[in-house]
């Protein structure tokens, strides 16, 4: 990756408002697997086929195997150089706000605080009568594991596909969205709508936009500028402040 061009260094340095949007991209540098790279399927099953509710409610016992095996890769990953920058990036602007789709609890082990973890944690379930939920520890448990409160099933606590999205964390993201002066969108496909909807909210209200990908995404050609390259790499190149 060659060095940044000094407009984009000189928007970065300026920005008082920022907000990072992160995909499954920032953590593939980590050994977690992405949904759509060649890695994203599970013995037969794509994801779509497994992260959605018909599915667990056909076959729970599946969709936990499923969430075991992931919970497994991401208590063993460590969190990569741009998890790092971007969760330094909070104490060096005035405001720094993080929504990630990512489910892999990656950027909190980095330090980030300031977070909207838009599709859940991994790392904690709830309960699919009652509103019980928890922190799952290292432990392992039997499947499928039972509400300690009413004896029904509990679930992974996971925006799953078809699912909608909590209406009180969206309108928190879009006024964050809408003040932003600086929108960096880091290792998405935009193939989920919310997330390219969040990011459209920031680039129409003003914000620069620079979007970090080793490929070109459907928000490629929306925004001020795509950097090709890793996460890691070209995080830290923006580190200007
Ligand atoms: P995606 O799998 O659809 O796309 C990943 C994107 O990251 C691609 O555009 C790819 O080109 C890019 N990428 C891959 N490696 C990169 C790198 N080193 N640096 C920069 N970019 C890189 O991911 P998505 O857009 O986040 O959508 C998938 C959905 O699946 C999300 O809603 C998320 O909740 C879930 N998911 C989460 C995880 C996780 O928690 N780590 C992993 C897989 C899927
Ligand atoms: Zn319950």
């Amino acid at each position: 990756m060659q060095a940044l061009d000094e407009n984009i260094l000189e928007k970065c340095r300026s920005a008082k408002r920022v907000v990072a949007i992160t995909g499954a991209g920032i953590s593939a540098e980590s050994g977690i697997p992405t949904f759509r790279g060649k890695n994203g399927y599970w013995k037969s099953y794509r994801a779509e086929d497994l992260a959605n509710f018909e599915s667990f409610q056909k076959n729970p016992i599946l969709v936990w195997e499923w969430y075991q095996m992931r919970m497994e890769i991401c208590r063993k990953a460590e969190p990569n150089p741009g998890h790092l920058a971007i969760a330094k990036m909070e104490s060096l602007y005035p405001e720094f706000h993080l929504i990630t789709q990512n489910v892999d609890n990656l950027h909190p082990r980095a330090g980030s605080k300031n977070i909207t973890e838009l599709h859940g944690n991994i790392f904690t379930t709830r309960c699919t009568k009652c509103t019980y939920n928890s922190t799952l520890g290292s432990d392992s448990f039997p499947l499928p594991p039972i509400c300690p409160n009413c004896n029904s099933i509990l679930r992974p606590n996971i925006l799953w596909f078809g699912e909608s999205y909590d209406i009180k964390v969206l309108d928190d993201c879009i006024q964050k969205l809408r003040s932003a002066d600086l929108l960096l969108i880091i290792g998405t496909s935009g193939q989920v709508t919310v997330p390219v909807y969040l990011a459209e909210e920031a680039i129409q209200s003003g914000a620069y936009s620079i979007e970090i990908n080793l490929d070109r995404s459907t928000l490629s050609k929306k925004v001020n500028v795509h950097l090709q390259g890793s996460a890691s790499e070209v995080l830290q190149l923006l580190m200007v402040k």
